[in-house]
C-alpha cells in the first residue's frame, strides 16, 4: 500500500521496551473507587444515586442531562465494581488545571458483582441507530487520550474509509501494543460492528506502528479472514498516531485546519475504543475499566493493568512496586503531552492511557529557559505546519487576538517544538495557557451574553404581564358596566313595567 508523509514530526527514543514484554494483568480491586462525573469532552453527567445507596458494577452513577443520550454530547458514568456510595463530593481530577469536580465516591465491597447486562444477540440485524443507542448507553468515549464521545463521532454519514487507529507513537506508552498482541480477535469483531454503523461499505484500514511487529502479526493472522480489513504497517514516526497526521500517511489527504475528517468520507477510531465497542455490543458491557500502561524508573516492574476507572494511581503504582531511589515525577500520559500531576492521589479515569512515574535517576535538570534565537527549528518540526515562535511570543505578550490569528487552535499539543527549541522554552505552556484564556474569555462572553437575554427576557416578561394585566382589568371593568348598565336597564323596566299595571288598574 503505498504511504505519505506529513510535514514536520521526529524520530524519538521509545522506551516501550520497560512494558512491552509484561501481559496486561488485571489490577486489584481498590477499597475505594472515586469517579468524576465528567470523564469526557462534552457535557457533565448528573448523578442518579445518593450517599448510602448500594450500587452494582456496571450500573449508571452518572447520567447525562437528557432523555436519549445517543443524540447528547456526554455519556454515562457507571459504577466500576459493587459496594455503597459515601461521598459525593468534589476531589482532585486528573487534568492540567488541577482543578476539583464533583466526584461519586464507593466504598467496594468485594463482591465486584455485575448488574444485569444484555448483550445483542447479533448485530447485523439491528439498525446503526439502534447500535449507536447500546454504544451511548454503555458509556464509550475515544481511548486514545481525546475522550470524544464515541456515539457521536459513529454517527457519521458516507464515511469511505475506517481507520483503526494502532499507531501508538508516544514513547514509553505500550497499552495499545499489549491490547493489539492479546485481543487482536476482539479489535476485528469491533471494527466490524463499526463498519456495519457506518454503512458497510467502506474501506477499512488498521495502522500500526513499525516498531510493533508482534501487534501486527497478531492482527494480520486475525484479520485474515475478512478480506474488508487490510493490517498496514506505518513508519514510526511521532506523531503518527494524530488523527490528521495518520489520515494523511494513509491517504495522502491533508485536512484542512476547519475541517472535520467525516466531510472527506474518513472517519479515525482507536483501537482501544474499537474494542470496547465489541464488549458493549457482544457483552452488553458498559466501560467501566481500561487498559494504562504504568512504567518508568520509579516502579520496580513497569507494566500494563486493565483498570478500573477510579482507582487511584498510588494503588497500581504499590502493584508495580515502588523503586528505593523514591518518586520524583509522576506524569499522566506520555512524556510529550501528558502533564505532571503533583501527588498520587488522583483518580484513573477514561482518559488516562499512562503513568510515567520517574525516579531522581532519570529526570534530567530542565535548563532555563533562554531568549528565542529565531532559528525556526520549531517552525520545521511542527507537523501542523504552524509557526510556533509567533504563537509562543503572542501567547508571552497575551494578545488572544492574534494567536487566533496563527490558529493555535490547530495546534495538537504534540511538544515536538519545545523539543527542539534550543533556548529550552516550554512552548506548549504558552500554548496551553493561552488556549485556556481564550476559552475562559469565551465563556464569560456567552455567560454576559446569556445574562443579556435572561435580562431582556425579563423585561419583556414584565411588560408582557402588565399588558395582558392591564388589558384583563380592561376587560373586567367593561363586564362589570355592562352587567350594572343591564341591572339598570332591568330595574327601569321592571319600574315602567309596575306603573303601566298602576294606570291600568285605575281606568279599571
Ligand atoms: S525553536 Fe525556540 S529559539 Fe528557535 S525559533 Fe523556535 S522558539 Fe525560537
Ligand atoms: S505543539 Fe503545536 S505548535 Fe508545537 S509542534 Fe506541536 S502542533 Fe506545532
Amino acid at each position: 500500500m503505498k504511504l505519505w508523509q506529513f510535514h514536520g514530526g521526529l524520530k524519538l527514543d521509545g522506551h516501550k521496551s520497560l512494558s512491552s514484554e509484561s501481559q496486561i494483568r488485571r489490577a486489584n480491586i481498590p477499597d475505594f473507587l472515586v469517579l468524576p462525573l465528567l470523564q469526557h469532552i462534552g457535557e457533565p453527567t448528573e448523578t442518579v444515586v445518593e450517599v448510602g445507596d448500594k450500587v452494582l458494577k456496571g450500573q449508571v452513577i452518572g447520567h447525562c442531562r437528557g432523555k436519549d443520550c445517543s443524540l447528547l454530547m456526554s455519556t454515562p458514568i457507571h459504577a466500576s465494581s459493587s459496594g455503597t456510595v459515601v461521598a459525593i463530593e468534589d476531589r482532585p481530577v486528573p487534568h492540567p488545571s488541577g482543578l476539583t469536580a464533583p466526584c461519586v465516591v464507593i466504598e467496594t465491597d468485594g463482591e465486584d458483582k455485575w448488574i444485569e447486562c444484555t448483550p445483542v444477540a447479533d448485530y447485523s440485524t439491528l439498525s446503526p441507530t439502534q447500535l449507536l443507542y447500546h454504544i451511548a448507553k454503555a458509556g464509550i468515549v475515544g481511548l486514545g487520550g481525546a475522550g470524544f464521545p464515541a456515539h457521536i463521532k459513529l454517527n457519521s454519514k458516507s464515511i469511505e474509509t475506517l481507520i483503526i487507529n494502532g499507531a501508538e507513537c508516544e514513547p514509553y506508552i505500550t497499552c495499545d501494543d499489549r491490547l493489539m498482541r492479546e485481543y487482536p480477535d476482539d479489535i476485528i469483531a469491533g471494527a466490524q460492528i463499526i463498519r456495519h454503523i457506518l454503512g458497510g461499505t467502506q474501506r477499512c484500514i488498521i495502522a500500526i506502528e513499525d516498531n510493533k511487529p508482534a501487534a501486527y502479526q497478531a492482527l494480520l493472522k486475525a484479520a485474515a479472514k475478512d478480506q474488508d480489513i487490510e493490517v498496514v504497517l506505518v513508519p514510526t514516526r511521532y506523531p503518527t498516531g494524530g488523527e490528521r497526521q495518520l489520515i494523511q500517511v494513509l491517504t495522502g489527504q491533508e485536512i484542512g485546519r476547519s475541517e472535520l475528517p467525516a466531510k472527506r468520507g474518513i472517519v479515525v477510531h482507536n483501537v482501544k475504543t474499537t474494542r470496547a465497542v465489541y464488549r458493549a455490543i457482544q457483552y452488553g458491557r458498559p466501560l467501566i475499566s481500561r487498559i494504562v500502561t504504568v512504567t518508568g524508573t520509579g516502579v520496580e516492574k513497569p507494566q500494563n493493568f486493565e483498570v478500573r476507572f477510579g482507582t487511584l494511581m498510588h494503588s497500581l503504582i504499590d502493584q508495580c512496586g515502588r523503586n528505593k531511589a523514591g518518586i520524583e515525577r509522576l506524569i499522566m500520559g506520555g512524556p510529550m503531552m501528558g502533564f505532571a500531576l503533583p501527588n498520587e492521589e488522583f483518580p484513573i479515569i477514561k482518559t488516562t492511557n499512562c503513568l510515567i512515574v520517574s525516579s531522581a535517576e532519570e529526570i534530567e535538570e530542565i535548563p532555563k529557559p533562554m531568549p528565542c534565537i529565531r532559528c525556526g527549528a520549531c517552525a520545521q518540526v511542527c507537523p501542523v505546519n504552524l509557526l510556533p515562535q509567533q504563537l509562543y511570543w503572542h501567547a508571552k505578550a497575551k494578545d488572544f487576538q492574534k494567536v487566533q490569528d496563527y490558529h493555535i487552535f490547530d495546534c495538537i499539543d504534540c511538544g515536538c517544538c519545545a523539543y527542539v527549541c534550543p533556548s529550552h522554552i516550554p512552548l506548549v505552556s504558552y500554548y496551553r495557557y493561552a488556549k485556556a484564556e481564550i476559552r475562559a474569555i469565551e465563556q464569560e462572553h456567552k455567560q454576559a451574553e446569556l445574562a443579556k437575554k435572561r435580562h431582556e427576557f425579563r423585561i419583556f416578561r414584565l411588560q408582557r404581564d402588565k399588558k395582558e394585566r392591564r388589558e384583563k382589568l380592561q376587560k373586567m371593568k367593561a363586564a362589570s358596566n355592562a352587567s350594572k348598565e343591564a341591572a339598570i336597564k332591568a330595574a327601569l323596566e321592571r319600574t315602567k313595567a309596575k306603573k303601566e299595571q298602576g294606570s291600568s288598574n285605575e281606568q279599571k
